[in-house]
């Protein structure tokens, strides 16, 4: 099979352990392979492709933006980046956006908001809590705010101006940064995505909050992963009744289009000025539209309170077949943001589900990740289930 990957892409750099088939096109939940085989898809791209594929009322959009305007400059307005940040700030109840095209700038523009905020308080060497099983991105500064020693570790030295935490353990924060001067801001997933579908905890996230009210330090939720809408409300520390300074978006955001963003309000919201950070392709038109259309289709087809419900079923669908097979651990998670974790390292069954016509992920070496289009039916829900059953039993028996 690695002869097979390796000779299907000798000019790409092998910085993937990739599954042996190619993709050629998809419809909503389906997608399908270049020798023609089907495959129901429970990864959106790693929820990625909030709408599915080639949802019409979205290529008509794009197609039509495509024949417009594709891209100019941020020497210009750009009024699809005043009608985005518009439509993110009234649904995140904060006030300014910028704009990038993925996760990992999202989080290093939120990492510079959050520096120069110290700074200009004085704080000559910043620091931001982070925590453990964090996943931020691949950058230099990302991945030095992620724990992951795989992602961290030889590329020489890290940024420093980090402090590690464990999730949910509010004596620890505070113990943690007890006396520390220069602890700027907290950043965290809402719900750990890459780490192992591990959530924070409502009530963890409110003492957070109240915490950072208190020290002057800026909340800064990585909403990459579990943002627009993947958890049944737009963000999901929103189930926490919670608002951060600064929350950073980008995978479902343009249904597969490029599209990050970095939304702040209060002090957080005015830190960056002309200057002081940029992209080149950040908040391009069709950056702007895919975002834009995504929202709109979302709100039209009624997409968070279907997440919820159809969450709610898969979640409870999977516990009852799955939960009581002798090495699953837990079936968690909110929304259509769910983990099986199983006793055991279950990385071979992402290509066993893939054979079996089924596209999933597994994340942190023991827990199956499935985060479908967000448009998912009860049978579809129902056909990952049946899918994955006899693959579980059979890596938990071996
Ligand atoms: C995927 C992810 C990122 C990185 O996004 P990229 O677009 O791959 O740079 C950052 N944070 C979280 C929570 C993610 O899931």
């Amino acid at each position: 099979m690695t002869a097979h990957i390796e000779a299907a892409s000798p000019h790409v750099m092998p910085t993937y352990g990739r599954v042996p088939i190619a993709l050629e096109r998809g419809r909503g939940c389906r997608v399908w392979d270049v020798n023609g085989k089907e495959y129901l898809d429970a990864l959106a791209g790693i929820a990625v492709n909030t709408l599915g594929h080639a949802h019409p009322k979205l290529v008509a959009a794009l197609q039509e933006q495509v024949a417009t305007l594709i891209h100019t400059s941020n020497y210009y307005h750009v009024p699809g980046q005043e009608q985005l940040a518009t439509l993110l700030t009234e649904r995140a109840h904060m006030t300014n956006v910028f704009f990038c095209s993925t996760g990992l700038e999202a989080n290093e523009a939120a990492i510079k908001i959050a520096r120069k905020y110290g700074v200009d308080k004085g704080i000559a060497k910043p620091e931001i809590v982070v925590y453990e099983h964090a996943f931020h991105g691949r950058s230099i500064a990302t991945m030095s705010a992620t724990a992951n020693p795989k992602v961290r570790n030889g590329f020489g030295d890290l940024l420093d101006g980090f402090v590690r935490v464990a999730p949910n353990d509010y004596e620890q924060l505070v113990a943690a940064t007890e006396g520390n001067p220069n602890v700027v801001a907290v950043m965290m997933e809402p719900i750990q995505g890459e780490g192992g579908l591990h959530p924070m905890r409502a009530e963890y996230l409110q003492k957070v909050r109240a915490l950072c009210d208190a020290k002057g330090w800026l909340l800064i939720m990585d909403e990459v992963q579990a943002g627009m809408g993947r958890t049944g409300k737009w963000f999901a520390h929103q189930w926490a009744g919670i608002t951060p300074d600064v929350m950073t978006l980008a995978k479902g955001l343009g249904s597969g289009v490029p599209v990050g963003a970095v939304v702040a309000h209060n002090a957080a919201a005015k830190v960056l000025t002309a200057g002081n950070h940029g992209s080149t392709f950040g908040g391009n038109p069709l950056a702007m539209r895919a975002g834009v259309e995504t929202i709109r289709i979302m709100e039209e087809d009624g997409l968070l309170a279907h997440t919820t419900a159809i969450g709610q079923y898969l979640k409870s669908k999977l516990q009852s077949e799955l939960g009581s097979i002798d090495g699953v651990v837990d079936v968690r998670g909110q929304g259509l943001m769910i983990g099986v974790e199983l006793a055991k390292p279950c990385g071979q069954l992402i290509g066993q589900a893939a054979e079996a016509g089924l596209l999933i992920s597994v994340t942190a070496d023991t827990v199956i990740r499935i985060v479908p289009p967000l448009i998912l039916s009860e049978a579809e829900a129902d056909e990952i289930v049946a899918k994955l059953k006899p693959l579980v039993q059979a890596v938990l028996a071996a």
